[in-house]
Parts: structure tokens; C-alpha cells; sequence
């Protein structure tokens, strides 16, 4: 296989506009599945979640799990979708063996939420308004795994292990309009948009949203119209990636890669593409179908959907504050400028810094631990911020022995790096690390007198009245403790010391 060339970026965006689509699947946190009542815990051992109807065994008929209808027409009515009054299940047909049943039951034509639309901020506060084609009903696959393959995907495997605890499980497809206009920012556009989506449906709690273990997939279409024309061009359609900052790098690297291709005088291929993470590339899958190629039809063994408009309105009634407003009232509740608002926003901090503040901490001090010295631990593990192994409730027990003396800044580093290393909670891991600040006063003029017999002309500076001197001797003093005493304390016993 060669290696995809690729077209500079800013050529890119010179020659061709994207056009993006985002199919965004989100697993519903329902307790049972969308039509039996086997349970949905993540992480169960395989093949232990499963019944006569999610295995797709003769005589079993599926009944549609009510609170998941309900969870689809919150989110649709939070994306300001209309909610049809009369809608069906469909079949889709196709074989694929984490698929017992060899129809997927989903919506097509008839789908419970369509029409709306998202308002999305990037990066720098330009607001896009994203449209909402659609939000349909599904179950989700079971799960394959390739053993034995240096990829983990068949090709080159030894033999596969099928897992149909998943298979079952309530997804609700969410379908934007085909977004057009935003040039370069294209990526960024694809980024914002899940991470608003993600978001949105966390404060619904009709979701865990979490990408890293596919409750939330994205896949990503993209195509590239010359500048100039009317028609859109030929899109393909990237798999399941699954980090925000890979929705980001995969929409980039298509747009590269379908212009380089365009520029040469060639077509581009409609079809699913898979995301390399070590590589930020993405490489052919499968040639893509068309809906025909389904043969969907009505699922005969389910009644319609037909939710009067007291449900609805019962329904919307329910709908929680949503983030955008949440986020004014956060940014004047906490007196932030619209810089400070974005930064904690675009570190993903939103909520954990308020989780902080409510146990406890200030909103200055949990500011500062997550959008600074978390936020660089999570990006030097490449994970999100709130996949740290470490809760609000600690980072504000920590904040509070700051606060009450018994740490210093750099001793309370040290305590929350020992809690991500699954120490224990701050107080074990203070404890076990011997990270107290030493308040001790007997045991600092014991190690004052030592530095100031050490450097006696600094210590007859400060008798003779030069106050500024004291600062070699709290170093030497902060050296001879690790750090674990209090400067400001160290120097007011260094004055008194010296008088
Ligand atoms: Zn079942």
C-alpha cells in the first residue's frame, strides 16, 4: 500500500470548501436494554448480559423500553427538534456477526426528533449555528474481538471472541444538516460540535458520554467542493473516532487527503475510513452502502410510537438548565472575564470546577488546580481532564489543608500527584509521603540556627537591620526541611531570631 499524499493544508482551503456531517451515536445510561430487560453495566464479563430477545433466538419478541423513548425526545426536544406525533421502527438488514439477530432495529424514514439545530462556540467566541437533521432510535452490536492480529482488527487475526452483552443497548443517532461555510475552521467546526453535543446530553443524564469507552462514537463525513461550486462532492465517512482532538485531526487529515487527490485529477471513493491514532491518518474501509442496499422495512413486532403532546410538554418540562446557560451564570456567579469563562470551557473544567466549589474549595483555588496544573497533567497522559483518576472532593480537601496552613503550594503538588498515583486520598497520601509542612517552631529554629551559623555575615547583615538578607537563610531553611516548612513562617522566626 503507499503512502496517501497529502495537500497543504492552506492550499487546501485556497482551491476547496468542506463540507461536513457528523453522525454522532450516543449510548443511552438506560439500566435495561431498548427491548428486553437484560442489564447495560459496562465491563461485564462476556456473554453474561444476554436473553432469548437480544440474542435474536426464535419465538422471542422485543418490547420497547420506555424510559429510552423518553431520553430520545428529552435530547431531541433539547436540540430544538420537532417530536413526531406518530413514528416506526424499521429492520436494517445486513449480516454482521456481532449482530445476532442479522437485522439492526432502528428508525429510517420515520424518526421520533428531526429538524433543529445546535449553537456551538469555538475556541476564540464565534458562535455557529450547526443544524439538526435528525435524532432516530436504535440498539446498539454486540462487540468483536480479533485475537491474535497486530492491529486488532480482523485482517491478520487468529481467530475472534464475540461479546453480546452490548447488543441491545438503546443508541440514539444524532444527524446534522450538511455544514457548509466554514473553511478552514472545518476541524475545529467538528470538534466544538461534539464537544457542545457531549455537553448538552451530560446535563440530560441520559448518558455516561464517554468516548473512551463508546458511549459516545463520532463519525465523521467529509467532502470538498472546488471553490466556486454548487454541488457537493463525493464524502466519505470516518468510523467511530473516538476523542474529541481526534475528530479534530481526522476532518483535517480527510480535507488533505481528498484535495490531494482532487488536485490530481482523481475521484474520490464513497466509503468508510477508519482513524489511525499513532498516525493522525485515516485508511479505506469498507466501499459505503447506500440505503437501499438495507432493504429497510417497518419492524412488524413493534407498535408505533405515537407520544401525545402532554407526554411532550411533560417531557420538555424536564429539561435541565442547559450548558450555554449554565455557563453564563457560572461566569457571573464567579465574576470571570469572557477569557477566563473560555479557558475554563475550552479545558473541559466546567463542571468539575464547579464539583470542586461545591465541596468546598474556592472558585479561585479550584480554577487554578484544573484549568492549570490538572489540565497539564491530562494532556501530558493524553487523556481528558475528567478522565483523571482523581475526584472534586479531593482537589478541594487539598485546597483546604492549603488553606489551613498544614500544606504549601508545592507540598500540595506533590499531594495530588500521589492521589493520581492512586495513593490513596490526600490525607493517606500526605501521610504516607511525610508531607506535612512542618509547623513544628522547635524543629524550624533548629534548622534556622543551623543556617545561620552557616552563613554568619548573612546572619550579621540581618542584626544589622538588613531585612532583605533573610532570604538566603529561608532557602537554606526550605533546602534543610524539603520544602515542608511555611517561608512566610520560616522568615518571621528568622526576624525574630535576628533581633
Ligand atoms: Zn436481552
Amino acid at each position: 500500500m503507499t503512502v496517501a499524499t497529502v495537500l497543504d493544508y492552506d492550499e487546501v482551503i485556497e482551491r476547496f470548501d468542506p463540507v461536513l456531517g457528523l453522525e454522532v451515536h450516543v449510548e443511552l445510561n438506560t439500566h435495561t436494554k431498548m427491548f428486553c430487560g437484560c442489564p447495560t453495566t459496562f465491563g461485564a464479563e462476556p456473554n453474561t448480559q444476554v436473553c432469548p430477545t437480544c440474542l435474536g433466538l426464535p419465538g422471542s419478541l422485543p418490547v420497547v423500553n420506555r424510559v429510552a423513548v423518553e431520553s430520545a425526545m428529552r435530547i431531541g426536544l433539547a436540540l430544538n427538534c420537532e417530536i413526531a406525533p406518530w413514528c416506526r421502527f424499521a429492520r436494517k438488514n445486513y449480516f454482521y456477526p456481532d449482530m445476532p439477530k442479522n437485522f439492526q432495529t432502528s428508525q429510517y424514514d420515520e424518526p421520533i426528533a428531526f429538524n433543529g439545530s445546535l449553537s456551538i462556540t469555538l475556541d476564540d467566541g464565534t458562535v455557529v449555528e450547526v443544524g439538526i437533521e435528525r435524532a432516530h432510535m436504535e440498539e446498539d452490536t454486540g462487540k468483536s474481538l480479533h485475537v491474535g492480529g497486530a492491529t486488532g482488527r480482523i485482517h491478520g487475526a487468529d481467530h475472534s471472541l464475540l461479546d453480546y452483552n452490548r447488543a441491545g443497548v438503546p443508541l440514539i443517532e444524532i444527524v446534522t444538516k450538511p455544514i457548509e461555510g466554514t473553511g478552514a475552521r472545518a476541524p475545529e467546526v467538528a470538534r466544538a460540535y461534539v464537544t457542545a453535543l457531549r455537553d448538552l446530553l451530560r446535563a440530560l443524564d441520559v448518558s455516561d458520554v464517554r468516548m473512551d469507552q463508546g458511549s459516545l462514537r463520532c463519525d465523521a463525513n467529509v467532502s470538498l467542493m472546488p471553490k466556486g461550486a454548487t454541488e457537493y462532492g463525493t464524502r466519505t465517512e470516518t468510523k467511530n473516532v473516538n476523542s474529541l482532538r481526534s475528530v479534530e485531526r481526522a476532518v483535517r487529515y480527510e480535507m488533505t487527503r481528498q484535495a490531494a487527490i482532487l488536485v490530481e485529477g482523481g475521484s474520490i471513493l464513497q466509503e468508510t475510513r477508519h482513524f489511525q491514532e499513532d498516525t493522525g491518518t485515516t485508511s479505506g474501509g469498507r466501499r459505503k452502502e447506500t440505503s437501499e442496499d438495507y432493504r429497510y422495512f417497518p419492524e412488524p413486532d413493534l407498535v408505533p410510537i405515537a407520544p401525545s403532546a402532554e407526554w411532550v410538554e411533560k417531557l420538555r418540562a424536564t429539561l435541565p438548565e442547559m450548558p450555554w446557560e449554565r455557563r453564563k451564570r457560572i461566569q457571573a456567579d464567579w465574576s470571570l472575564t469572557d477569557l477566563e469563562l473560555r479557558d475554563l470551557v475550552n479545558a473541559g473544567a466546567v463542571d468539575l470546577v464547579a464539583a470542586t466549589v461545591d465541596a468546598g474549595a474556592s472558585p479561585a483555588e479550584a480554577r487554578a488546580w484544573w484549568v492549570s496544573f490538572l489540565a497539564q497533567e491530562a494532556n501530558s497522559r493524553a487523556i481528558e481532564l475528567a478522565a483523571l483518576p482523581i475526584a472534586p472532593a479531593q482537589v478541594a480537601r487539598v485546597s483546604a489543608l492549603v488553606a489551613e496552613g498544614k500544606l504549601t503550594n508545592k507540598l500540595a503538588r506533590e499531594v495530588i500527584l500521589g492521589v493520581l498515583a492512586g495513593e490513596g486520598e490526600p490525607d493517606e497520601v500526605v501521610e504516607k509521603r511525610g508531607l506535612a509542612v512542618v509547623s513544628d517552631d522547635s524543629a524550624l529554629y533548629a534548622a534556622i540556627d543551623e543556617a545561620l551559623a552557616a552563613q554568619p555575615d548573612v546572619a550579621d547583615k540581618i542584626r544589622g537591620g538588613k531585612v532583605a538578607a533573610a532570604g538566603a537563610i529561608v532557602g537554606a531553611v526550605m533546602k534543610a526541611t524539603k520544602g515542608q516548612a511555611d517561608a512566610k513562617r520560616v522568615r518571621e522566626l528568622i526576624l525574630e531570631r535576628c533581633k
